[in-house]
């Protein structure tokens, strides 16, 4: 066992010499761009599963039992998306690829009680068949008007959502989430016809069909506000994003991955949004809404 990073390092790059190791190191370490797992490790060990939310690391136990938990997102980057959600004071917010909901609970304890919308009329459209009340202490004038749910979350699949439910509901944070399901593309031009959604949204988190991202994306431009911020997740697509085009790939991966590669491009060429591609996860690309 490696007592040093640097030797942890060398570890590596023996073990990486061996066929059958380097098979698990892409498994496991492709959750991060870091030199070797065992770093990867001790940030987890170290920084994360301490601080981790008791529900977040339930939710975790129960998808880790699933047969597609490959889907989930990782404990680090559940810890970044709460602090970055806190850093910008989001409330409302947009999740696009639940699965069994480990990035909706991260944001879900990150965004306060009062959610509120400032256009009544806002209200009225997303109110449809749905929950909502006056606070009775702050009246009920437009800007004290309060909604139950803060986070648009949609998935074609309702039953892994429903998996996790049971630790987002023990966290008391499920009347923030009002989940959809069925495809996001449908819902989002659903928003979009009328006005008052345009610009209301703080926050979207995009983790599901990447075929779909670019299309997401020319929707969500009018769907987040000024300021506000997408976060496309997976745009390091399982490092295949660097692998020449005939190189040995899972099926999924080499599907998905000209679309990754499109989509990356066209972010770095899109004025309309400040960029930060971050090396957490598989990779998560930022875009800050300027025009
Ligand atoms: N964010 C999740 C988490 O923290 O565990 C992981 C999401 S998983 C990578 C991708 C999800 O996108 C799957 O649950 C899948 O059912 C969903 N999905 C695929 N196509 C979709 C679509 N067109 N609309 C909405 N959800 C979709
Ligand atoms: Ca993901």
């Amino acid at each position: 066992m490696a007592s040093t990073a640097a030797e942890a390092t060398a570890e590596q790059q023996q073990v990486n010499g061996n066929g059958d190791q380097k098979t698990r190191h892409s498994e496991v370490g492709h959750k991060s761009l870091l030199k070797s797992d065992d770093l990867y490790q001790y940030i987890l060990e170290t920084s994360v599963y301490p601080r981790e939310p008791e529900s977040m690391k339930e939710l975790r136990e129960v998808t880790a039992k699933h047969p597609w938990n490959l889907m989930t997102t990782s404990a680090d980057e559940g810890q970044f998306l709460n602090m970055l959600l806190k850093l910008i004071g989001a409330k409302k917010t947009m999740e696009i690829g639940v699965y069994t909901g480990y990035s909706l609970l991260a944001t879900a304890l990150a965004i306060p009680e009062d959610g509120t919308v400032r256009d009544p009329a806002s209200c009225s459209s997303y109110a449809t068949n749905r929950r909502f009340s006056f606070s009775p202490d702050l009246g009920t004038d437009e800007e004290t008007l309060l909604l139950f749910w803060q986070i648009l979350a949609m998935d074609i699949n309702r039953d892994n959502y429903e998996l996790g439910l049971p630790c987002i509901e023990k966290a008391g944070v499920a009347h923030k989430i009002d989940f959809r399901e069925g495809p996001a593309l449908p819902v989002l031009d659903q928003l979009l016809q009328d006005e008052a959604n345009h610009g209301s949204f703080d926050f979207v988190f995009v983790d599901a069909d990447k075929d779909n991202y670019l299309n997401y994306h020319e929707r969500l431009m009018k769907l987040v506000k000024m300021g506000g911020l997408i976060g496309y997740d997976n745009t390091l697509w399982n490092g295949s994003v660097v692998l020449p085009a005939d190189a040995p790939m899972r099926k999924y991966i080499r599907y998905y991955r000209d679309f990754v590669l499109e989509l990356n491009k066209a972010l770095a060429a899109d004025d309309r949004v400040e960029i930060c591609q971050l090396p957490v996860g598989d990779g998560v690309t930022l875009c800050r809404r300027v025009k």
